[in-house]
C-alpha cells in the first residue's frame, strides 16, 4: 500500500507475532487456483467456483487446508474490520455490508468457516497429503460487495475492486498455517505463490483489469467472459468498470495498460510505470510477469499493489500519482515477486520499496524529486511523529520489526514502516557504498524471488558485504536516535 495520511485509530489487538519460518520446501511444482467468476452488477455480487489443485511443498503430511477468507471483514459485525464505519471517505455513501459466504465443498470429509473473525475457511481432506502429493477440492462461493472505496468493494466511481475476492490458501510455516484477521492498518496479506486460470463472466459493456495475460473471450447474449492465467504469483487481482478507457506503454517486453475513466489519460502516468519497470528490472532483476495494469479506481489509501496489478487513487494530484505509480510498481518487486511477512515485518516490504521509489526519482530528476529531499520529508515526518507520540505517550516503541496490531493509527505505522524504513535504508547505502548496497539488494532479490523472506534474509545479504548488522540492529529495535 501507500501511505496513507489519516490518522484513523485502529484496535490494539492482543494477537502474538507468528514467525515465518522458511517452510522446508520439497517440490517446485505449485499450487493451481482455477476461479470461474461472474459478476451480477445488479446485487453488486460475485458468485464464483474455485477449483484447487493443492500440492503438498512441505515435508509433512497434511490432513487440512486452511483458506482466508478476507472479504468477509466486509460483513457487518466483523471484528477486524477492514475500514472504520466513521470513515467517511471509504463509505461515500454511508455504512455499508458485504461479506464472503461460502455455499459448498466438493472434494472433502467437513468443512467450516471460523477463525478469529469469520475469516479462515477449513477443509477437511479425504486423507492426509504427503509430501509431493496432491488433492483437489472445489469451493463454490458469494462475495457481496459493499458500497465502499476499498481493496474489494464498488467505489463511488461504480468500478469494482476485486482484491483478494477468492478463498486464498494460508501460507505455512514450521508452526502452521498463518491464520492472521483483517487488521485495519497495513497490509495484513501472507500467501505463497501459485498459478491462476481466472474466467470473469460480465455484462458485454464491463472491462476487467486484470493480474492475468488474457487468453479469449467469449460472448453470449449480454454477457461476455474472459479468462486470463497469471504464473508463479502470491495473488490475483481484478478491478471492473463499464466506462474504462485504456492508455498502452511497454517496458522490457512487458505489455503495460493504464485504464481510466474520462476523456485524457491521467498525464505522464502510463510512462511512469514503463520507467518504474525498466528502472527496477535493471536496478534489482527482471520482471516476472508478461503484463502489468496501472488501475485509476477509488481507494481510501492513495495506492494498492496486487502482483502484476496496482490500484490508484484518481483524486490524487499528478506529482503524488506519479510517486504512488513508482511505489506500488516497485512492489512488484518487494512484495509481488520477493514476498515477506507484511504482518510482523511491514519494514521489509514498505520500507524497502519507499528507498526503491527514491532510487527511481533520484535517477529520473525530471519527475521533480530528489534523495535530499525525499530524504528530508522523511526525515522531518518522522521526527515530527515522535516529538508527538512522546508527548502523548511518554514512551514511544519506535521499533519496526512488530506486528501490525501494535500500531495504534496509520500515523504511527507510516512513520515506523515507510518513513523509518527510507530512512534506515539510506543510512545503509551511506555507510556501505552504492556500489555494496546495490548488489546486496540484486542477491536479496535473486535468492529470494517467488518465496517469502524472513527479516534475516535482507539483513545477511546487506551483512555479507559490509557490517552493517548493527546498524540495521539499532533502527529495527529502536535503539537508533534520528
Ligand atoms: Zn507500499
Amino acid at each position: 500500500m501507500n501511505r496513507i495520511t489519516a490518522f484513523a485509530l485502529a484496535a490494539l489487538a492482543a494477537v502474538g507475532a507468528v514467525p515465518l519460518a522458511a517452510c522446508n520446501k520439497k517440490t517446485d511444482e505449485l499450487c493451481l487456483y482455477d476461479i470461474a467468476a461472474t459478476f451480477d452488477p445488479s446485487s453488486s455480487s460475485l458468485t464464483a467456483r474455485m477449483t484447487f489443485d493443492f500440492v503438498n511443498d512441505t515435508a509433512d503430511e497434511i490432513a487440512e487446508l486452511k483458506f482466508n477468507l478476507w472479504g468477509n471483514a466486509f460483513r457487518e459485525g466483523a471484528k477486524y474490520a477492514p475500514c472504520s464505519a466513521q470513515d467517511t471517505e471509504a463509505y461515500y455513501d454511508g455504512v455499508s455490508y458485504g461479506g464472503m459466504t461460502v455455499t459448498g465443498v466438493e472434494g472433502c470429509t467437513g468443512w467450516e468457516t471460523g477463525g478469529e473473525d469469520q475469516n479462515i475457511l477449513t477443509v477437511a481432506l479425504p486423507q492426509s497429503v504427503y509430501p509431493d502429493e496432491r488433492a483437489q477440492v472445489a469451493i463454490t462461493y458469494t462475495l457481496n460487495l459493499a458500497h465502499v472505496n476499498a481493496r474489494t468493494g464498488i467505489t463511488e466511481d461504480g468500478t469494482v475492486n476485486l482484491g483478494n475476492f477468492y478463498p486464498t490458501l494460508c501460507a505455512k510455516t514450521a508452526e502452521g498455517y498463518v491464520q492472521t484477521p483483517y487488521y485495519a492498518i497495513g497490509d495484513p496479506f501472507v500467501s505463497e505463490c501459485a498459478d491462476y486460470r481466472v474466467s470473469i463472466t460480465m455484462p458485454q459493456n464491463f472491462t476487467a483489469a486484470t493480474s492475468g495475460r488474457e487468453l479469449s473471450k467469449k460472448v453470449e447474449g449480454d454477457l461476455c467472459t474472459t479468462s486470463y492465467e497469471l504464473k508463479r504469483a502470491r495473488d490475483f487481482a481484478a478491478v471492473l468498470s463499464d466506462s474504462f478507457r485504456t492508455e498502452r506503454a511497454e517496458a522490457d517486453g512487458c505489455a503495460i495498460t493504464l485504464y481510466y475513466q474520462g476523456d485524457t489519460p491521467p498525464e505522464g502516468l502510463a510512462q511512469c510505470a514503463a520507467e518504474s519497470i525498466t528502472y527496477f528490472s535493471e536496478t534489482f532483476g527482471e520482471y516476472a510477469y508478461p503484463t502489468f495494469s496501472v488501475v485509476m479506481t477509488p481507494l481510501s489509501s492513495s495506492g494498492m499493489e496486487y502482483p502484476a496489478l496496482v490500484m490508484i487513487d484518481p483524486s490524487l494530484e499528478s506529482h503524488d500519482a506519479a510517486y504512488t505509480v513508482s511505489h506500488e510498481t516497485a512492489h512488484q518487486w518487494w512484495y509481488a515477486m520477493v514476498g515477506s511477512d507484511q504482518v510482523n515485518s511491514a519494514w521489509q516490504d514498505e520500507g524497502l520499496t519507499e528507498y526503491s521509489t527514491l532510487c527511481f526519482f533520484e535517477a529520473h530528476p525530471a519527475y521533480g524529486f530528489t534523495r535530499a529531499s525525499m530524504l528530508g520529508n522523511a526525515t522531518k515526518a518522522y521526527r515530527a511523529y515522535f516529538t508527538v507520540y512522546s508527548q502523548i505517550f511518554g514512551q514511544t516503541d519506535t521499533s519496526m520489526s512488530r506486528s501490525l496490531a501494535t500500531f495504534s493509527s496509520e500515523y504511527e505505522y507510516a512513520n515506523i514502516a515507510y518513513n523509518k524504513g527510507l530512512i534506515m535504508f539510506d543510512a545503509l547505502r551511506a555507510s556501505m557504498g552504492d556500489e555494496r548496497f546495490f548488489d546486496a539488494l540484486k542477491e536479496y532479490f535473486q535468492t529470494n524471488a517467488f518465496t517469502i523472506a524472513d527479516e534475516e534474509h535482507l539483513i545477511s545479504a546487506m551483512d555479507e558485504r559490509y557490517d552493517t548488522q548493527g546498524l540495521m540492529e539499532g533502527f529495527l529495535k529502536g535503539k537508533t536516535v534520528i
